[in-house]
């Protein structure tokens, strides 16, 4: 009886680390020697998945709940109305729009909006020809 491998005291050991074994924090040796109990041991396996269930409900009815608090909307919004961080937001936009020379930009979305027409597209090219004969007189 000494050499008994499955004690009913080893078998409360095993299971008081499967909440551990099935968040994946049991690593090295001890999981080794739970995951080895619970493959031989029917009841602690049996225990294992009645556990694994439990989680399984446990994270779906979090997320079934993604409101957030109602005090951490109106925070965000208070936020948002802040003239400060609007500012503070718009500052990497006007960088780019002065690094990215804004005449020629609003050339490109003009002819993009043009182009989208064939008319459109003729009327862009037939006012640029007549422009350059205009400025060579
Ligand atoms: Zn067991």
């Amino acid at each position: 009886m000494t050499d008994e491998p499955e004690l009913p005291r080893f078998c409360r050991e095993a299971r008081s680390q499967l909440p551990a074994l099935l968040a994946g924090d049991l690593t090295g040796w001890s999981g080794r020697v739970v995951r080895r109990h619970v493959r031989r041991c029917p009841d602690c396996a049996a225990e294992l998945d009645r556990q694994e269930h439990v989680s399984a409900g446990l994270s779906a009815l979090k997320e079934r709940a993604p409101e957030p608090p109602p005090e951490l909307l109106a925070g965000l919004l208070a936020q948002a109305r802040k003239p400060g961080l609007r500012g503070r937001a718009a500052v990497p936009v006007r960088g780019a729009v002065s690094g990215a020379r804004p005449e020629l930009s609003a050339a490109f979305l003009t002819v993009g909006a043009l182009a989208t027409t064939g008319l459109g597209w003729a009327a862009w090219r037939g006012g640029r020809s007549v422009s350059r004969r205009l400025r060579r007189h």
